[in-house]
């Protein structure tokens, strides 16, 4: 049957008469039945990727691109009068992510599916997800972000396991949602859950009580770990998923016919940072169990599991106290007690113990020696943990060292987040670079063709216009179509310096007022949640809220500079942002972001990159040359050495450049305090002039001088296209296809 008389007879009635609400379920239960259709049988080794997150995003465009769909159903719609793009609006993002982390599993999965290889995501059914961000009177307020329950791919399977805590005991229940590779196989999301969680226990923004675990286990993804009761139930959530994740894979190995003692050989798991590490000691109870030796048990999971580091950051390296999982899973101690008597007994250096001297069981430890790989995420990343992090493990282990540069999928990231310049690239080099994204190079031999140049200049100037009707229906922004978009967006930390950024709106601000004015507006546009812990970063978003206030009323000003925070950043607004950018804010310390992949979309999608040389921002930076990036800051090693030798002081810059000092002396000026809260921003200032962690004044002269230049650069028009389509055709090195084919050829070997 043809799509149109199946999407009729699935609505029951015409296309024209149906609402987006039903044209939506119609859509869901036709691409269901093809994913379902795409399951092919299973392989005889599998990836489990375990992951605390999988930021997957809205997934019926998605996955109608991948089952080769989604133009004939744009088609049909468009005939009988209806817009894809509001069907879309009907589907709620699942709140199954944070950031970067989640996002990357995100588009594992999708590769993994495409290249064709058996494999699953594994993680927890969150209810209420990381929070949803509102805006009040200038200060972020987290509220729950319910999606379950509302039109989706989430599927109950009846699979289910017993999990034991101290005392009790529950029974999971695994939900799956499908994977649909691009003209790929499908695989599964599998999702932990149990039956009795409680949203009703949550009230006043998130709060709800810690410690009714059956009511609360799977409410909210990274509860807040500022005491010990947040810190004990992320330690029963970790285990509850990790605990599911042992018990499916060796009951999917022993029914392919492993003897458990061949493990390896039906399994690979990755283990997406330290969050399931807990797989490796629990792997190792259920194999004793079913009466293998401790040794044979330890040596087999030894093989069979991978971990990928994502941090150098010393606070976002997991220890947990050991009484703390006495109180949890008291089963599990006694391994891993073993587990560090061999370390010990084969090794002197302390650093290199699981339980350090003050009972503290180091996570990233059990994954380092008891996994056959240790990836970084970047060649920067991987380079700093093998010379400094980690380099007491290295000369243990070299060989299990690698790295592994992310990536992102294009199919989401370009086909389905930027039709418009996907048709044109179609037109311009053929259909090959879905499927291989190293072909986009053929673009290159477009930057001396005028037309192909103004072209590209056209569809970003649509992309804005798209981008500014969106943020003014869901937000009520107005956004000046004619400026230059110069975007931040990302989960906002210290390290990643969006302080910095909002600097440089003040000092363009006092410039402005002082008569000196840019050659083309800008809007610098801000989205960022800040853990709700995290009380420097909220004061941050605070600080943001407030230059928007001022620099957006300000009838002198705002005709040249406006500021915007959206508010909620997710990937369904990532997806509107990214192909309207001009500039990419890339901006973290360097040495202190491990890839990024954000700065991986924008390049895709033709923004240029302000950036340090810092984790996958230096590999840009080589493929597309000095020209066509820009640049600054210290380098890794010197802020590596300002560390060792501590002897950044960052009042020192502060006194030395005149610019900064106002800048940073308005924070607490008249004309915030009017707007803004006295002792938010004083802090936020005093952290800045005392502390200054992450070395913001150091850059920001640097930071200023590259800015303004690209700013200037945007007016020659034709010459910012060229860098625009040197970025487009250069960033297929950074399709998350190569990454999974790297995994696979040196790590998993399916
Ligand atoms: C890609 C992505 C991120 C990661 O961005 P970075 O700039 O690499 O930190 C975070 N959140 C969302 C919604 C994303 O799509």
């Amino acid at each position: 049957m043809n799509l149109e008389n199946k999407l009729v007879q699935t609505l029951g009635k015409e296309v024209k008469e149906a609402g987006n609400q039903e044209l939506y379920a119609a859509l869901l239960a036709i691409s269901q039945d093809q994913a379902d259709s795409r399951r092919q049988p299973e392989g005889k080794k599998k990836i489990y990727y375990i992951s605390a997150e999988f930021l997957i995003g809205k997934l019926l465009s998605n996955n109608m691109i991948n089952l080769g769909i989604y133009d004939e159903v744009r088609e049909i719609l468009k005939k009988n009068g209806k817009d894809i793009c509001e069907v879309e609006e009907v589907e709620v993002e699942p709140s199954l992510g944070n950031g970067g982390l989640g996002r990357l599993a995100a588009c594992f999965l999708d590769s993994i599916a495409t290249l064709g290889m058996t494999g699953a995501g594994i993680g927890l059914n969150y209810h209420l997800g990381l929070f949803k961000q509102v805006f009040e009177k200038g200060l972020q307020e987290e509220t729950p972000n319910p999606w379950i329950g509302t039109p989706g791919w989430l599927r109950k399977t009846a699979v289910s396991y017993p999990v034991q805590f101290r005392g009790f005991e529950l029974q999971s229940s695994m939900y799956e949602i499908s994977i649909t590779g691009y003209e790929g196989r499908t695989n599964k999301l599998q999702l932990f859950d149990i039956d009795t969680v409680d949203e009703r226990i949550v009230h006043n923004g998130i709060d709800f009580d810690k410690e009714n675990i059956e009511k609360n286990l799977t409410l909210f993804l990274y509860p807040d770990d500022s005491d010990d009761k947040g810190r004990l139930l992320r330690i029963y959530q970790q285990y509850f998923m990790v605990s599911n994740a042992a018990q499916l894979i060796l009951e999917e190995c022993e029914a392919k016919g492993s003897n458990l003692y061949d493990l390896y050989d039906y399994a690979a798991i990755q283990i997406n940072d330290t969050h399931p590490t807990m797989v490796i000691p629990e792997l190792i109870r259920l194999l004793v169990n079913r009466g293998m030796e401790m040794d044979d048990a330890i040596a087999v999971v030894s093989k069979t599991c991978a971990y990928t580091n994502h941090t150098i950051l010393a606070e976002a390296l997991e220890t947990w106290p050991i009484s703390y999982l006495k109180q949890v899973v008291p089963h599990l101690v006694p391994i891993i007690e073993v587990l560090d008597d061999k370390v010990r007994r084969k090794f002197t250096d302390e650093s290199v113990y699981i339980i350090d001297r003050n009972d503290n069981v180091h996570m990233a430890h059990i994954d380092i020696h008891y996994g056959f790989s240790v990836n970084g995420v970047a060649a920067l990343h991987t380079e700093i943990l093998k010379d400094t992090e980690l380099n007491n493990f290295y000369r243990l282990y070299p060989e299990k060292f690698n790295n592994k540069t992310n990536g992102i999928t294009f199919r989401r990231w370009l086909l389905h987040c930027n039709p418009e310049l996907t048709a044109q690239i179609s037109q311009w080099i053929g259909n090959g670079f879905k499927k291989d994204a190293m072909l986009l190079e053929k673009l290159e031999k477009l930057e001396t063709d005028e037309k192909a140049l103004n072209r590209v200049l056209e569809i970003k100037k649509d992309n804005k216009k798209q981008l500014a009707r969106y943020l003014k229906e869901t937000q009520g922004i107005c956004l000046n179509e004619n400026s230059i978009f110069d975007i931040q967006v990302k989960r906002l930390h210290e390290y990643k310096r969006q302080q910095m950024n909002a600097l440089y709106v003040i000092y363009k601000y006092q410039q402005i007022k002082a008569g000196i004015l840019p050659d083309t507006p800008i809007t610098v546009i801000f989205g960022a949640k800040a853990a709700s812990a995290y009380t420097v970063a909220k004061e941050i978003i605070h600080l943001i809220l407030c230059l928007q206030e001022i620099v957006n009323k300000d009838p002198e000003v705002s005709p040249y500079l406006n500021v915007v925070m959206v508010e909620n950043y997710n990937v369904t607004l990532a997806e509107k942002l990214i192909p309207a950018c001009d500039v990419s804010e890339q901006i973290s310390l360097a040495s202190k972001e491990a890839s990024g992949t954000g700065n991986m979309k924008f390049m895709l999608n033709g923004a240029i990159t302000l950036g340090t040389d810092d984790g996958a921002n230096v590999e840009i930076h080589e493929l597309v040359g000095d020209d066509n990036i820009y640049v600054f800051g210290a380098s890794s090693e010197e802020v590596i050495a300002h560390y060792k030798k501590r002897d950044y002081v960052s009042k020192d810059y502060y006194e030395k450049n005149e610019d900064l000092k106002e800048a940073v002396d308005f924070i607490t000026g008249d004309e915030m305090l009017r707007v803004g809260n006295k002792e938010c921003l004083t802090h936020v200032k005093n952290e800045l002039l005392n502390k200054d962690w992450f070395m913001t004044f150091l850059d920001f002269e640097d930071y200023v001088e590259k800015k303004e230049q690209a700013f200037k650069d945007y007016a020659d028009r034709k010459k910012w296209a060229k860098k625009m389509l040197c970025n487009i055709s250069k960033a297929g090195f950074f399709s998350s296809d190569r990454t999974i084919g790297e995994y696979n050829r040196d790590i998993w070997k399916l």
